[in-house]
Order: C-alpha cells, then structure tokens, then sequence
C-alpha cells in the first residue's frame, strides 16, 4: 500500500503531463487517418483487442481479490461490466467502416492503458480498499446517476454516428439531440460516465481513471471539432466541441 498510492499519482501526473501534447498531435484513426504511423490492422478487430484487458482485468481482480465483497464493489463491477461489454463486444462490430485499418501502435498503446488501468482499480477494490464504507451514501447515488445518464448520453451518440453510414455514406454533419450543442456528445457521456464511477468509488484509482478519459478524450473532440469546420462551410458555428457552452 505505501508504494501503489504514489504509483497512482504518478500514473495520473502521466495523464496530466500528456494533455497538452495531445492537444497538439492529432491521433491518427477513423478522420484523422494518416500514413506513417507503422503497420495497421482491422479496426474493428483492433476495437477488440485494445478493449479486452479492461473488460477482464479489473472484475478478475476485484472478485478474486480477498476483500470482502461488499454491495460497493458488486455495483462498480457492475457498472464498469456493462460500459466494456458494449465497448469490446457490440460496438466495435456495429462499426460501419469497411476494410478501415488503424495503426497498430494504437491498439499497443490502449492495451497497455486498459491493463494498467485495470489492475490499478481492481488492486484497489480487489485487495486494497478499507473495508467500511455505508451503502448506498450520497456519492454512491449521485455517481451512479451521473455514470447511467453518461452512458445513455454517449451510446446515444455513437448510434447516431453509425446511423450516418446506414447507406454506406461518407462523413455528413450530425443532427440531433446534444450533436445541436457539441461536436462529440459520445466523448461528453464517456467523461461523465467516468466521472460519475469515481464519484461513486471516492477512490484515488477511479478519480485517476477519470483523469486520464478527461485528457484523452478531450482533446480528440477538439481535432474532431475542427476537423467539422474544416471540412464544412457551414457547419453550425455555435456548437462547442466537447462541453456544452464551454469548450
Ligand atoms: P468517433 O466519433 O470518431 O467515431 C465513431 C464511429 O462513427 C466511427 O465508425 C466513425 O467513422 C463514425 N463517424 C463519426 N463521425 C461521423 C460522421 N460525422 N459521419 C459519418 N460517420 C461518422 O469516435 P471515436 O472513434 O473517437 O470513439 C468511439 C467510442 O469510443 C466513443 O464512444 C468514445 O467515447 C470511446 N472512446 C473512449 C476512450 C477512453 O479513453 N475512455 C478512448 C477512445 C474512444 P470513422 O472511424 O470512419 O471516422
């Protein structure tokens, strides 16, 4: 314990730390697509693997750990079990990109985060975490609202982007719900949705978990953000890119 306390901390200066570089290389999958990113697979496939090591490591841990498993932990396993097995098993084959390839290095990088990612919260309530915590309490309910309403928000979202290539299309302008106000609602509810799981768990690893999908994800809403306004003239010039009447 003296050791993985500082450990996450300095996981998540890592992610603080890679925020304003992120800000400026744009990641090179799905509009951003570029050459010389090394060899690339499938993305769909890709989807998968990068995916697999969060939708396993930190429910094993966390279930196989000798803390006693309280109605906390059964709910957190619960809630990150049902964001991972969309994002591992449905959505990647709901993606409508054929023969979309993305550089392997990405799919490298994702598997590392996820199963560091993993194993840092799963250590935690797995093996780690005091055991004396009321449930459900006030942030139990107010996080796992704010997880329910991100996730709907964020698979609304990525619906509608499919939806778009229902007739095999190219890239169009999103309508409809929050797409009226932000760019990347799918991001916004992901961030919530994490950020409510760290409320909920009041953890150090759970809040670094947050930290690193702010920094991520932000700043690929942002390159989605202008790469819109580029790319049409009449893209609505009151939507934000991220957070609805902020960024
Ligand atoms: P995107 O919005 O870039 O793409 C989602 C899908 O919709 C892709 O198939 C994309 O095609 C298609 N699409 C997007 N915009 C349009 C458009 N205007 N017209 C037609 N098709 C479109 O999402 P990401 O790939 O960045 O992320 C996918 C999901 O994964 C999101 O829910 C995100 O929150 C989550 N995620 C979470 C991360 C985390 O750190 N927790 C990290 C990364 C993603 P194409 O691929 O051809 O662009």
């Amino acid at each position: 314990m003296s050791t993985f306390l500082p450990l996450v901390i300095a996981w998540t200066i890592i992610a603080l730390v890679t925020f304003p570089f992120l800000l400026r290389v744009r990641v090179p999958y799905g509009r951003h697509a570029r050459v010389g990113w090394g060899p690339q697979v499938d993305n769909h496939w890709g989807w998968f693997w990068m995916e697999l090591p969060a939708l396993l490591i930190f429910p094993m841990m966390t279930l196989l750990g000798p803390r006693p498993k309280d109605l906390l932990s059964w709910m957190l396993v619960g809630l990150w079990t049902l964001h991972y097995v969309n994002r591992t098993l449905i959505f990647p084959f709901r993606l409508r990109t054929r023969g979309k390839k993305m550089p392997l290095l990405i799919v490298g990088s994702a598997v590392l985060f996820n199963a560091t990612n993993g194993v840092i919260n799963g250590w935690w309530l797995g093996f780690a975490a005091p055991p004396d915590r009321a449930f459900p309490d006030a942030l139990v309910i107010l996080g796992g609202a704010l997880f329910l309403i991100g996730m709907g928000i964020n698979l609304r979202a990525d619906a509608r982007l499919i939806a778009l290539r229902r007739h095999g299309e190219g890239y169009q302008v999103p309508h409809g719900g929050l797409f009226e106000r932000i760019s990347c609602p799918n991001h916004f509810g992901e961030i919530l949705e994490w950020s409510g799981f760290a409320i909920a768990a009041w953890s150090l690893p759970a809040l670094s978990f947050a930290v690193w999908t702010f920094c991520n994800l932000a700043p690929r809403a942002h390159d989605h953000h202008a790469w819109y306004r580029r790319t049409f003239p009449d893209y609505p010039r009151s939507r934000k890119a991220v957070v609805p009447f902020i960024w």
